[in-house]
């Protein structure tokens, strides 16, 4: 799945890990989630036992990775981190699998990419600590039984739809990330600012919040770009000019759309005149994955209210085309 603002730099890699709160206390937002998670973590520490497996979905940015990071930190054992595409075989599984420690926290970043016949394997090691290992071929194959140490599942995927019911009813626990509010990011970039050694007065960092598409990790990239400009200009304080004029050059737009988010919208208002369009239509009229579509760009767009999603296909809303600049008397309304 393509994340435009997934690090690929090293130094960025770096700084994205430094940045990362190591506690519940210091993760911004999502109280509910926290809430939950917390008391999750209480009890199991007061019965010694592992967590029970948790499933985090949403949109990439949010702070799935985090999270897994947290349960590991605060319940004081060994974190091992995999993801789905690496597991393309049972075998792959069932090596990760057999080689962790007791109460280890296991995190499968896009759990739902997994191969099917490692899923399989995954729920019954979910629910008994045990895999079935199959040795030899044909008529005379057998399976030996495996015992496992006993461990927490963290699973993470863009949507929890995506993920097989079977697999998805074995998380005892499983939440859904939302899309953080302005006052939030703002809370992260002042944290973030303070470790980069960046003086960012509130009116910059409002103007960071409000571009940041409602997503941590581009709060915390955008305020990158916005340093390197302080760096090159040799400003001392972030101004909202040396902040507009910072991220104009990165094509981040008013209201934080990226060039992906724009293209959606334009060919679903100019070249379908406001739909309603079906998603494989619209994924090839950007040239883009239809599940990058569906998970990355159309989740931020309807929660703006720009888009809506009807059984016939995706809409226009008259605030995406003022956002355009498009007159609405263009569009045939339905
Ligand atoms: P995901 O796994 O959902 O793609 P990550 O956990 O990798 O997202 O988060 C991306 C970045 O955003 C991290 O570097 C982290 O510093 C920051 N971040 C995410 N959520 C929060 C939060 N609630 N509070 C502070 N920083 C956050």
């Amino acid at each position: 799945l393509r994340d435009a603002d997934t690090p690929v730099d090293e130094t960025e890699l770096a700084i994205e890990g430094a940045l990362r709160p190591a506690s519940l206390s210091e993760f911004v937002g999502q109280q509910k989630v926290r809430g939950q998670l917390q008391l999750l973590l209480e009890a199991a520490r007061i019965q010694q036992r592992p967590a029970d497996h948790i499933l985090l979905s949403g949109p990439p940015g949010l702070g799935k990775t985090t999270l897994a990071m947290i349960v590991a930190h605060e319940s004081g054992r060994p974190l091992r981190l995999s993801s789905g595409p690496a597991i393309q075989h049972a075998g792959d599984l069932a090596a990760l699998l057999s080689s962790l420690t007791p109460g280890e926290v296991l995190f499968i970043d896009e759990v739902h990419r997994m191969a099917r016949s490692a899923e399989e394997m995954l729920y019954l090691a979910m629910e008994d600590f045990r895999i079935d290992i199959m040795v030899g071929k044909g008529a005379g194959a057998t399976s030996i039984p495996l015992d496992l140490a006993p461990f927490t599942l963290v699973g993470a995927t863009t949507r929890s739809g995506l993920l097989p019911n079977p697999l998805r009813d074995r998380f005892g626990f499983t939440a859904h990330l939302e899309y953080y509010e302005a006052e939030e990011l703002e809370h992260v970039l002042e944290r973030s600012a303070r470790m980069l050694g960046v003086e960012l007065p509130p009116a910059a960092r409002a103007e960071i919040a409000r571009r940041s598409r409602g997503t941590p990790r581009i709060a915390n990239r955008l305020l990158r770009r916005v340093r390197d400009y302080l760096i090159v200009h040799a400003d001392g304080a972030a101004s909202t000019a040396a902040v507009d004029a910072a991220l104009d050059l990165y094509d981040v737009d008013r209201i934080g759309l990226d060039r992906l988010d724009r293209a959606v919208l334009e060919a679903l208002v100019r070249r379908f005149r406001g739909g309603p369009v079906g998603l494989s239509t619209l994924s090839v009229a950007v040239g883009e994955e239809a599940e990058t579509i569906e998970s990355v760009v159309e989740p931020y767009l309807v929660r703006i209210g720009f888009m809506g999603r009807t059984p016939r296909g995706r809409v226009a809303t008259p605030e995406a085309y003022a956002h355009l600049g498009v007159p609405h008397a263009d569009s045939v309304l339905r």
